[in-house]
């Protein structure tokens, strides 16, 4: 049978006259009608969430994080159907769409263990300070396509473990598994706690405006993300943005190239390089340059070959929509115009046996230069410049960007070297001798055009707060 789908407004399914289906990027067939929300919707929605919030709010630490925990069984529980959605409406393959589920049940787990408390600021002979942490009312999610689980999941404990009541919009490209995931989590949570629209731009422009949405979680490319941060200010709401990177990677002549090399490799071709602290220009030392060079070729032609079976076990897989996929194909193409060399992969026709979905082969370019298309911007799909340098000062300069200071990674067999370039890297998170992974147990931030705030970690959970300072004379 085939599956249904629908928002979910204060516990009830609500279906639409408006419908849309996304299409398999794995296969292009077309996939299942998928209901609109209207301005109605949305408007019941933010009652619904603010009728909620006036006990939710209310309800302890400890009650909520008991909660998540009931949240989690559900995920545990519907792994394989939710696994199933995601794979196909992103194209991935069986493991990597399990990925996005089991992730997304350790992000319960962990914010059932971790939560922010009160805390003494001040004190002296006449007065003590303790902090404490308010929820901020409703918070309006706005997800993009890559993981979606994981990416929508994380916005959704974070709130409730402070508190808020939460509206989750999905991206359009991808909005089933998150829209099932809501619907089979419904009992768990008072009505109106956690929602589910889905929608596109237009939506997500009406959660930036409307003065019953307190704050704004978004995650996606840096235009929108100025978008956001503008319409959100004709309400004060506060806004948290997590937007694109382009994220340098330095590797030592001493690095260990046994490790290094398949750990590049899933750094930049992990889920076909869509991951937005994913490896995107890569810096190689020039007395080992071609060596390397040669290894990671030959480790990319050989884990990261196109497998149109989704149940291979691959963690490369297609673009996961038209659009991007045309975006990536430009970037191919502006290399092959202006005579890059591209040493593996370049195909963009005829790409499967098929002829179907948006499949591109992993990519790389040796030397294209600095000021190309392919460095200068995030490509976001599987291809990746590979770079060299000789002087330590030059290559932190070129990493450094100034439009964008999302992730970065170092490799080296020198500690002290490769904390020494990290420090100087400009970027939210650096990861030393391993590819960039987002912890949700630590801060994630982009700095520059990255980003504005962060989330994850116990620190994350301050951007979901108000910090009320309660002054007690003594
Ligand atoms: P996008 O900006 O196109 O869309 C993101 C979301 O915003 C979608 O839900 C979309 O419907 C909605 N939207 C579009 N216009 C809007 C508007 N005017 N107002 C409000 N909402 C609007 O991004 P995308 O293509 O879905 O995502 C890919 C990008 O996200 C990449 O650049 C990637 O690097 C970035 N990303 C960043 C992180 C991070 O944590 N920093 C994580 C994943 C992806």
């Amino acid at each position: 049978m085939q599956p249904q789908f629908f928002n979910i407004i204060n516990d009830e399914l609500r279906g639409s006259e408006k419908t849309h289906a996304v299409t398999n990027p794995r296969t292009e067939e077309d996939l299942w009608p998928c209901p609109i929300a209207s301005t109605g919707d949305f408007e019941d929605a933010v009652v619904a969430a603010q009728k909620a919030f006036t006990t939710w709010s209310r309800t302890t630490v400890p009650e909520r994080q008991a909660l998540l925990v009931k949240l989690a069984e559900v995920l545990e529980q519907n792994v394989g159907e939710l696994s199933e959605i995601l794979s196909k409406e992103t194209g991935k393959s069986a493991i990597l769409a399990a990925i996005d589920v089991n992730a997304s049940i350790a992000q319960c787990l962990y914010y059932s263990k971790t939560a922010l408390e009160d805390e003494v600021q001040y004190e002296d002979d006449t007065t003590r300070v303790v902090a404490t942490h308010m929820p901020l009312g409703v918070v309006g999610a706005i997800c993009p396509w890559n993981f979606p689980l994981i990416l929508s999941n994380i916005k959704v404990v974070s709130s409730l473990v402070t508190g808020n009541c939460v509206i989750v919009k999905p991206s359009p490209f991808t909005p089933y598994a998150v829209m099932k995931w809501v619907e089979l989590s419904r009992g768990v949570l008072p009505p109106g706690v956690f929602q589910v629209l889905n929608g596109g731009a237009d939506l997500g422009a009406l959660m930036t405006l409307h003065p019953g949405i307190a704050k704004i979680s978004f995650t996606g490319t840096i235009a929108t993300g100025k978008r956001v941060m503008a319409s959100c200010s004709k309400t004060l709401k506060k806004v948290t943005l997590e937007l694109a990177g382009n994220d340098a990677c330095v590797i030592c002549p001493d690095a260990d190239l046994d490790k290094t090399i398949p750990s590049v490799a899933s750094g930049g071709f992990f889920n076909a390089g869509q991951v937005c602290v994913a490896s995107k220009r890569i810096y190689v030392h020039e007395s080992i340059y071609d060596e390397f060079l040669e290894r990671l070729v030959a480790e990319v032609e050989r884990g990261y070959a196109i497998q149109e079976d989704a149940n291979a076990p691959s963690v490369f897989g297609p673009v996961d929509n038209k659009m991007q996929f045309e975006v990536v194909k430009g970037i191919i193409e502006d290399c092959k115009k202006n005579g890059y060399n591209i040493v593996t992969g370049g195909k963009t026709q005829a790409v499967t046996a098929a002829g179907k979905g948006f499949w591109l082969p992993p990519t790389i370019v040796s030397k294209p230069p600095e000021d190309s298309w392919l460095v200068k911007e995030e490509q976001f799909g599987p291809i990746l410049p590979i770079l060299s340098w000789s002087d330590e000062d030059d290559v932190i300069k070129r990493s450094n960007l100034s439009n964008a200071g999302l992730g970065a990674s170092v490799y080296s067999a020198d500690l002290a070297q490769a904390e020494r370039i990290a420090r100087r890297l400009e970027a939210g998170s650096v990861w030393i001798n391993q590819s960039e992974r987002p912890n949700f147990g630590a801060y994630f931030s982009g700095i520059k055009d990255s980003g504005f705030g962060g989330e994850m970690g116990q620190q994350g959970l301050l951007s979901y707060s108000h910090t009320q300072c309660l002054h007690f004379a003594k």
